[in-house]
């Protein structure tokens, strides 16, 4: 499979209507028993939270294990809300497991096909120190929710030569990015350049040396694994390949990435 060569200096792919994808996804979502909330932004804008939980067998029964996945958060990488709404509509996740879901934290940079919101903000370099309201929406909400075992972030990246994954596992705990990449190369190339987005790279994989507090403008991988999570992956798919395999690819890792981490749950407790 080769690059399509289209995306010089950014990204020239296809854009996507984001409130029919949306709407895609709540009614999924509804079919399949979770709750919908909205959360509100400012005037003619809000976010939507998905949450399901497990079915308790017993009240005494001990807590579901909880994930976390997110995406939409760069205007023009259109593959994450997608594959979020392909996994709502298969609705083939793991049991017994309490589920988060915000399909589109940016859904004014998809209406203008950039990355940035609608004034111009990066909104995965806000979640030190918030300015965006996306972003103080998000936070507020996350505030709300317990701790998640698991995150996962979902992107493109115009510029990789394939998929790639960057692990956040402080506590290397059994890792998820070899299952994850191991599976997507099946339908999608792996970018295995030594070096990616400036970070060294294995396999497709980055694991960043992270101290947070040394890195003034916070993705929200950082957010999430300062005050969240201690386990937290970014998925990227990569912009310059058909929509399809991008897809495909975030749903495949998702999906592989469950699946071992389900298996594995006692391990990683
Ligand atoms: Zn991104």
């Amino acid at each position: 499979m080769r690059r399509l060569g289209r995306n010089i200096n950014g990204y020239f792919g296809e854009t996507i209507a984001i409130a029919s994808v949306l709407s895609d996804c709540v009614a999924a979502a509804r079919a399949h028993g979770w709750t919908t909330e909205e959360i509100p932004v400012g005037e003619n804008l809000s976010l939507f939270g998905l949450t399901r939980r497990a079915e308790r067998l017993s009240p005494a029964a001990s807590p579901a294990p909880r994930v976390y996945i997110s995406t939409g958060i760069h205007g023009d990488e259109p593959a994450g809300p997608l594959a979020a709404r392909q996994l709502l509509q298969e609705n083939a996740w793991p049991v017994g497991v309490d589920l988060w879901l915000c399909p589109c934290l940016n859904p004014a940079g998809f209406a203008l096909n950039r990355r940035e919101n609608a004034q111009g903000l990066d909104l995965n370099r806000q979640y030190l120190d918030p300015t965006a309201p996306e972003t103080r929406a998000h936070i507020a909400w996350l505030e709300r929710q317990p701790n998640f075992d698991l995150c996962l972030c979902l992107h493109e990246d115009w510029e990789s030569h394939g998929f790639y994954v960057y692990e956040l596992n402080p506590d290397d705990r059994p890792s998820l990015a070899e299952p994850m990449v191991q599976r997507v190369a099946e339908i999608c190339p792996i970018d295995l350049s030594d070096s990616i987005e400036g970070r060294p790279a294995r396999g497709g994989i980055i694991r960043p040396s992270i101290d947070p507090r040394s890195r003034p403008q916070w993705p929200e991988s950082f957010f999430l694994l300062t005050r969240k999570t201690r386990l937290s992956y970014t998925l990227e798919a990569p912009s310059d390949f058909p929509i399809a395999v991008r897809v495909a690819a975030l749903v495949t890792a998702v999906q592989a990435g469950l699946e071992f981490w389900s298996q594995n749950r006692a391990l990683i407790k």
